[in-house]
């Protein structure tokens, strides 16, 4: 089958819902995939943030096979080792968050996390504590809760009514926190550094302050760490370049390299509140996913986290002297945008591709990257160079 015969058949049978680039994806290793008419691509956006670790990872292949061989699935009635194994690995790397909860994708472990803030002030006894502080331009997911926190309305609009008690405010404006944040206040929900929005971060010491003024009044902090998470920033989870910790945070994306896995991390006395019944999720911590994790666990802790940083500097000197149209770029670790001047982020998306390099456009004047953590220092100088042609000529 040709790209141009399986694209044609994805039009005609999948729901019309993505923005699907006309390129059939057939196979994959380490930050390179190809195509159906045998093309390659350096991929620098590694199914957005997910593939941490390579396509086709070696180690993350035999453990998944090796768990094939063992058990596919058997539900949360019962205990599966690989589970337990990645919650000991995950809460480790946390100095507070001692309890692991899995599901199946980042919005689910949002869904996830929102009941437990509620729950949470319930049993408390301040069933009153309804209202969940969130912000403009965030993105939690496409989950009616999730959404209902997601501070963008394109994506609420026609979907309504949704869920109550979600306030929005401007991300990174201390005033405005230090005004909203009372004993009204179930939760402050917050990603670390806005990915949807283009790649923002708070300003440095923002979240410190979220923390304080949680602590204060009592209120949860809850980071969404779906896209941030995973040693993506050059740490294991964004937060801790702020040397701060949450009551709650959900993983998602590079957690299992690819294979599909959400995670919900809390305190022990936030953690309890779930008791039997009270959640739940027929996949969540499915083995075959969980052994995944494990061994991108083990990936992360073998040096990956710290050569992240290293690499993440490279990238952003490769973009920072692409110039012409490109006016700059920001992010941290192997997280980045290209900021353009000028609104062509699209152009240059369908440009890079054409050249050999996917990367994606997040609004007019960003393009985002996000490699597999793996990327070499080569594919970096080479994504630089495809990327800075890709702008001139877009
Ligand atoms: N939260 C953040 C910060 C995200 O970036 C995303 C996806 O882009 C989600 C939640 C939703 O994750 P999923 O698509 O796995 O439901």
């Amino acid at each position: 089958m040709t790209n141009q015969e399986l694209v044609q058949r994805a039009q005609s049978v999948l729901f019309q819902n993505y923005r699907t680039q006309p390129v059939a994806l057939v196979r994959g290793e380490g930050s390179w995939v190809f195509d159906a008419d045998g093309k390659r691509y350096l991929d620098f956006i590694g199914g957005i943030a997910t593939v941490s670790v390579g396509h086709a990872n070696p180690r993350v292949r035999d453990a998944l096979m090796e768990q094939a061989r063992l058990l596919w699935h058997a539900s949360n009635l019962y205990v599966t080792e690989p589970q337990i194994r990645l919650a000991e690995k995950l809460t480790a790397q946390s100095r507070t968050l001692k309890r692991a909860f899995f599901c199946n994708s980042g919005t689910e472990a949002n869904e996830a996390m929102i009941k437990l803030a509620r729950h949470y002030q319930v049993v408390n006894g301040r069933p009153d504590r309804i209202e969940i502080l969130c912000f403009h331009n965030s993105f939690h997911g496409r989950t009616m809760g999730s959404l209902a926190a997601t501070g963008q309305p394109k994506y609420q609009q026609g979907f309504g009514p949704l869920p109550q008690g979600f306030r929005f405010l401007d991300y990174g404006n201390v005033e405005q926190l230090q005004a909203a944040v009372s004993g009204q206040t179930c939760a402050v929900m917050l990603e670390p550094i806005q990915g949807e929005a283009g790649v923002m971060p708070p300003p440095r010491g923002y979240l410190a302050k979220v923390r304080e003024l949680c602590d204060k009044h009592g209120a949860l902090m809850l980071l969404d760490e779906v896209q941030t998470g995973m040693g993506r920033t050059g740490a294991y989870f964004a937060h801790q370049h702020e040397r701060i910790e949450p009551d709650a945070m959900t993983l998602a994306k590079g957690i299992a390299g690819g294979v599909p896995l959400g995670a919900l991390l809390a305190r022990e006395d936030v953690a309890k509140v779930f008791t039997p019944g009270t959640h739940a999720s027929t996949f969540g911590g499915n083995p075959l996913a969980t052994a995944a994790a494990c061994a991108v666990m083990d990936l992360l802790s073998e040096g990956l986290v710290e050569r992240v940083q290293r690499a993440g500097e490279r990238l952003s000197r490769g973009l920072a002297s692409i110039g012409g149209r490109a006016s700059g770029e920001r992010g941290l670790g192997l997280l980045r945008a290209l900021l353009l001047s000028e609104d062509v982020a699209p152009k240059v998306v369908a440009k890079a591709r054409d050249l050999g390099l996917l990367v994606n456009a997040v609004g007019d004047r960003v393009v985002r990257l996000a490699p597999p953590l793996t990327v070499s220092d080569q594919e970096i100088d080479r994504a630089a160079e495809l990327l800075k042609e890709a702008v001139a000529n877009a």
